[in-house]
C-alpha cells in the first residue's frame, strides 16, 4: 500500500535541498525519448512519482538526505566519516549502494542507465554535484540519480504510458 503523506514528506524533502520532480522528469526525458517515440515530460513526471511511491525508495531518500544534513551541521560522530561526506569523496561509495538500492528495484534497465547518468551528470545532477556553498549533497545526487534510471526503466517496459491531453 502507498504511504502518500511519507511520499510527499519525501518530494518536499527533494524540494527542500533544490531538486524539483520536473529536474528528474528532465533526466529521465534525456535517457529515454531516444527510444519512446512522442515521450512526453508529463508522463516522465508520472514515472518518477510512482518510483517515488516506493518505500525502499522513501527509506533511501530520508537516510541519504539525513547524513548529508548531519554532514553539512558537522554533527557526524567520526571525523574520518565527516571529512569523508564533506568532500564527497570518491572512494567512500556508500552513496552508490544506496543508489544501487534504488535501482535493483527495478532491473538491469535501471542499473546501467545509473550509470551511464552518473558519468554523464547531465541537468540537475550536475548541479548537485558542481554546486558552490555549504550544502553537502553527497547522497543525494547519487539518489536522484538512481530514481531518474528507474523511472526510465519503467517507461522502457511500458508501465507507465499515460494518456496525456495535449
Ligand atoms: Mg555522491
Amino acid at each position: 500500500m502507498v504511504n502518500y503523506k511519507l511520499t510527499e514528506k519525501c518530494i518536499n524533502l527533494l524540494k527542500s535541498r533544490g531538486v524539483e520532480l520536473r529536474d528528474i522528469a528532465d533526466c529521465v526525458m534525456f535517457l529515454q525519448s531516444k527510444y519512446v517515440p512522442n515521450l512526453s515530460i508529463e508522463e516522465c513526471e508520472a514515472a518518477v512519482r510512482s518510483v517515488l511511491e516506493k518505500n525502499e525508495v522513501q527509506n533511501a531518500i530520508l537516510t541519504g538526505i539525513a547524513v548529508d544534513i548531519m554532514a553539512e551541521e558537522g554533527k557526524l560522530p567520526y571525523e574520518e566519516l565527516q571529512s569523508m561526506l564533506c568532500n564527497d569523496e570518491p572512494l567512500y561509495g556508500l552513496d552508490e549502494v544506496v543508489a544501487y538500492g534504488i535501482c535493483n528495484l527495478y532491473g538491469s534497465i535501471a542499473l546501467t542507465n545509473f550509470g551511464y547518468i552518473d558519468k554523464e551528470k547531465i541537468g540537475i545532477i550536475s548541479k548537485l554535484n558542481n554546486h558552490e556553498g555549504p550544502q553537502v549533497n553527497t547522497f543525494l545526487d547519487d539518489i536522484v540519480g538512481a530514481i531518474a534510471a528507474s523511472a526510465a526503466s519503467k517507461i522502457a517496459h511500458g508501465g507507465k504510458r499515460i494518456d496525456v491531453d495535449l
